[in-house]
């Protein structure tokens, strides 16, 4: 069913609060999924929105997740910073370390944080773009549970290990990649299998390791990392700063671990957070946006974040998938 209904953004945020804290969560994890969530639906990035409730839902049911975490941040050094994310959702986690990461790279012009024991099953940019709009350079990326094949193979290993960057420019939104490092983030490729449309070439292997269109058929199969054997190492980086900087699991390590509710699983996140202010020279600003801006200039070519950004309006209501929303409200 591909109904759509019209619903407006803190109706959303409202609606998932309410979800949450019925399903187990309190107040405070409550919020901070139900802004995360609302902010995908705000950008157009519907795979991470009110799609992700029913995985939430089941983690929290299952007691796999910890639906009142309260984590807990420690300076290792003034630019090395841990959080326990107490077994709860990554947004919670963020709320408490994010801000404390910011202002050690304000002060030392670079800081990293690594969190242990969160549930990601979101977008990365909340948490890159809250870094640049602080006019910080933010990298972050986590692992997930084995479903993309590593380059020459037809069997899961990496997760899809997103991957992003937000890099600050003075009176504009950031220029922000977010990317699986598989070929399609694997919502898209659910999304996709409900909507019933087919899949471009490359995106994955069947039941059978042959290549298919299929969503389905990719679903029982395995994805293909973007750019072949090079995305392949940039997977495998995401792991290692993920699980072997971290000290959380490797990908296999929290498939092994899960309990295969529907939700996400436990895992690491690296995030990181460079002051250009400290780092480079007085012109960093403006020889960065001659850049863009000559980047910009050729034809055919956009910003990553623009198509996000540019959903980003005033209107406050969202198209959203009318399945999934009676779903989301069936859980209240
Ligand atoms: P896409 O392939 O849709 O987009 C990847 C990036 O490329 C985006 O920043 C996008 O910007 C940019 N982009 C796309 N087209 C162009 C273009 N023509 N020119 C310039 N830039 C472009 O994303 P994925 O499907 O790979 O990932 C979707 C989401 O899934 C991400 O947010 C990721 O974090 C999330 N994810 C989360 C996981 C988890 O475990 N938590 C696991 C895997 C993925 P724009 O947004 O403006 O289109």
């Amino acid at each position: 069913m591909n109904d759509v209904i019209k619903i407006k953004l803190d109706e959303i945020k409202m609606l998932v609060t309410e979800v949450l804290q019925k399903q187990g969560c309190d107040l405070h994890n409550a919020k901070a999924l139900a802004k995360t969530i609302t902010k995908a639906e705000e950008d157009g990035a519907s795979s991470h929105g009110l799609f992700r409730v029913p995985g939430y839902v089941a983690s929290l049911k299952s007691g796999k997740v910890n639906g009142k975490a309260s984590p807990k941040v420690k300076n290792v050094t003034p630019v090395i910073l841990q959080c326990d994310a107490d077994n709860g959702f990554a947004s919670t986690a963020h709320e408490k370390a994010l801000p404390m990461l910011a202002e050690a790279a304000k002060t030392n012009g670079i800081s990293v944080l690594s969190i242990k024991g969160c549930y990601h099953f979101a977008a990365l940019w909340p948490e890159t773009e809250y870094l640049a709009q602080q006019n910080l350079v933010g990298v972050a990326c986590t692992a997930f549970k084995p479903s993309v094949a590593p380059a020459g193979a037809k069997e899961a290993f990496f997760g899809t290990n997103p991957i992003s960057m937000a890099w600050p420019r003075k009176n504009n939104f950031p220029v922000v990649f977010d990317m699986a490092t598989a070929t399609m983030a694997k919502g898209e490729v659910m999304i996709a299998a409900r909507d019933g449309h087919m899949l471009p070439d490359g995106v994955g292997l069947g039941e059978n390791g042959e290549p298919s269109n299929d969503p389905k058929e990719v679903l029982k199969g395995v994805l293909l990392p973007f750019g072949g054997y090079k995305g392949s190492a940039i997977s495998m980086m995401v792991e290692l700063f993920a699980a072997g900087l971290t000290g959380d699991v490797f990908s296999y390590e929290a498939q092994e671990n899960d309990n295969n509710d529907g939700g996400p699983p436990s895992g690491g996140e690296f995030i990181m957070a460079l002051n250009p202010e400290i780092i480079g020279d007085s012109s960093w600003e403006k020889h960065c946006e001659d850049f863009f801006q000559k980047l910009l200039s050729i034809d055919g070519v956009r910003l990553p974040g623009s198509r996000r950004h540019k959903k980003r309006s005033n209107d406050e209501y969202r198209s959203v998938n009318a399945e999934l929303l009676s779903k989301v409200k069936s859980f209240l």
